[in-house]
């Protein structure tokens, strides 16, 4: 299987490669040491010493016996500075290691989270999270791999080289050609068994999937007593991973052995060649001792330097997705120059000829089309209209989650892709029709509307929202956790506690996407009155269904397929009989227009 590199995947191994260098960067004092102590350790376990013992065992041979024990005292003093210089390069990468991977960890995080509404809209959240943690761990065995075994193999390989060749060319030409195939064999084998793991790695998300699916919709699974069903799928799943992952072990055996003759064949040769060096009386024996050494040390070699090949492939696969992700420009920017709104609050907003269409929309066919409406300060202006008319859209729009495609939007007369985000955010209370709860305590969650408010104005929005009501009945009151999105809260509650969180923001802009769920009656009351208290002396965009809270608003917008088709207030629009309010109105149900089933 041949992999083909887009220019795409270039990018992204390059960014992961500055990336990994930039952690290491962080100290760069430990990393000097680690420069300066780890190849030289590496040059006096690898050169010096065992020029020491070849000397020694020359002193044997020519019978020098009073000469042995100063080789040996030079070895044992040698040994010394390579355990020192060795313990020294430790210590000096675990602490490079440490900065480094908080700064990994660091980065990707304040890069997923600076990314914009798009991105976390499409964006398969789940698997973000287990993304970034790969990049953390690709980049501690890029540490390893990099600052650890290729400087340790480069060391190897060409002190040896250079040892062997200074005795004999040939011999050194030999052990280069041996190493070489030794190394193409390795490393064609270990292309042909990739097939093997990818498929067992395939077959491993399967059954990862397989399980998810079961295990995560167990309830489904239950009320439809399929139990017997989806075990048979894991089994099948089961079945094809262990098929892989013994086809994945037993292509090693060839591949071993095979390795294995070579080594074996370049050995004996190299022992032939040396023996005739030594014959020919070119090299004594302490040296034919000391080259059958490296002649070994390089065979051995060539499987880690394989390895090393193998790793490093993995590492940068491993860090792939994150970087890929990270890479992703986020398409809403702050100006260069923010503009300031003078305005503490008394702000309007006007949308003029605003356009929006989606990117994969057809042309011509619009989600927002030539919108042109004014809202006066402390306004409250219903949004009314099918599903799918374009309202969503238009809040969104006002948040700048998006850009519009034509027109524009102020706000107290200065446009708002002029102003920062934060700013223009921290001056509008959005409440979501199904607000998403974090799962931290009921506290935590309101108080994420002010971060500095103090836990008496958290309590007293708490109470203006109705949160109080059923705080009350909770034994850990609003120190209880609402589990994942909040899931531990009914519908309406949750609703009031993301109330109780824009009434503690204090914003005067509101933006409300207003609930159509079927509450009960007790709740709805709630929900109102925490609604009306909330629009209080507030600017309010209110996509409205409750037929009590489109009475009270102060305009009425009817939208439809992205286009304001009729404004009024209520009465005014109940008095055009062919209107598509009043028809909206005449079909109400419950206390609800019903405009979410065309
Ligand atoms: P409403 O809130 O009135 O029900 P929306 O603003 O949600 O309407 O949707 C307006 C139109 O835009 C619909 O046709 C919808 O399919 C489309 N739309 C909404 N969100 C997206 C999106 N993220 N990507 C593409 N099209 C979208
Ligand atoms: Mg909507």
């Amino acid at each position: 299987m041949a992999a083909t590199f887009t220019d795409r995947d270039h990018q992204v191994a390059r960014t992961t490669h500055k990336l990994f260098w930039r952690a290491n960067a962080q100290d760069r004092r430990t990393f000097i040491v680690w420069l300066l102590t780890r190849p030289a350790a590496l040059l006096i376990y690898n050169v010096l010493i065992p020029f020491q013992v070849a000397y020694g065992l020359q002193s044997i041979v020519t019978e020098e016996f009073d000469r042995v024990g100063h080789y040996a005292l030079m070895v044992f003093l040698l040994g010394l500075a390579y355990c020192v210089l060795w313990a020294v390069g430790g210590v000096a990468i675990c602490r490079n290691g440490r900065e480094g991977t908080a700064f990994i960890q660091r980065e990707v995080f304040k890069n997923y989270l600076n990314k914009d509404y798009e991105f976390f809209n499409n964006a398969f959240l789940g698997t973000l999270g287990a993304q970034a943690t790969r990049l953390k761990d690709a980049y501690n065995e890029y540490s390893i791999l990099v600052l650890n075994s290729i400087v340790k193999q480069i060391i190897l390989v060409v002190s040896s080289i250079g040892i062997i060749a200074w005795h004999s060319w040939a011999l050194a030409a030999v052990t280069v050609v041996s190493m070489i195939l030794i190394l193409s064999f390795t490393i064609a084998t270990g292309k042909w068994r990739l097939k093997y793991r990818r498929l067992l790695s395939e077959a491993n998300s399967e059954i990862a999937g397989v399980v998810g699916d079961a295990l995560g919709h167990g309830v489904t699974v239950k009320s439809f007593a399929s139990e017997a069903y989806e075990y048979q799928r894991f089994d099948k799943a089961v079945a094809k991973q262990v098929r892989m992952q013994y086809l994945s072990w037993m292509t090693s055996i060839p591949a071993d052995v095979g390795r294995m003759i070579l080594a074996t064949v370049a050995t004996v040769i190299l022992l032939v060649l040396t023996a005739r060096l030594y014959q020919d009386g070119i090299i004594t024996i302490a040296i034919v001792v000391l080259v059958q050494l490296y002649v070994i040390k390089l065979v051995n070699a060539t499987q880690e330097i394989a390895d090393m090949i193998k790793s490093y492939e993995a590492t940068m696969s491993g860090a792939h997705q994150a970087v890929k992700t990270m890479l992703l420009q986020p398409t809403i920017l702050d100006p260069a120059k923010p503009k300031k709104l003078t305005q503490k609050s008394g702000l309007d907003i006007e949308l003029k000829d605003v356009t929006y269409r989606y990117g994969d929309a057809k042309k011509g066919n619009a989600a927002v089309k030539d919108f042109s409406l004014h809202v006066k300060q402390g306004e409250k202006v219903g949004l009314v209209g099918y599903s799918g008319s374009g309202k969503t859209t238009l809040t969104k729009l006002l948040l700048r989650f998006m850009d519009v495609t034509e027109g524009s939007i102020t706000l107290g007369g200065v446009d708002i892709r002029d102003l920062s985000q934060d700013d223009l955010r921290s001056r509008i209370a959005y409440v979501p029709q199904e607000p998403l709860l974090f799962h931290r305590s009921i506290e935590d969650n309101i108080a994420y509307g002010k971060p500095a408010a103090g836990r008496a104005a958290i309590r007293k929005a708490g109470a203006a929202a109705f949160v109080d009501e059923f705080v009350g009945e909770l034994s850990n009151g609003y120190d209880t956790m609402v589990g994942e999105k909040g899931i531990k809260l009914s519908g309406g509650q949750r609703q009031r506690v993301a109330v109780a969180r824009a009434l503690l923001k204090d914003a005067p802009l509101l933006v409300l996407d207003e609930a159509t769920s079927a509450l009960d009656s007790r709740s709805e009351q709630y929900i109102q009155k925490a609604l009306w208290r909330l629009m209080d002396g507030r600017t309010a965009l209110v996509i409205a269904h409750r037929l009590s809270t489109i009475q009270r608003m102060d305009r009425i917008v009817v939208m439809d397929k992205g286009e304001i088709i009729e404004v009024g207030t209520h009465d005014e629009l109940l008095k055009k009989k062919k209107g598509v309010y009043s028809r909206l109105w005449a079909h109400q149900s419950g206390g609800y227009l019903l405009p979410d089933e065309r």
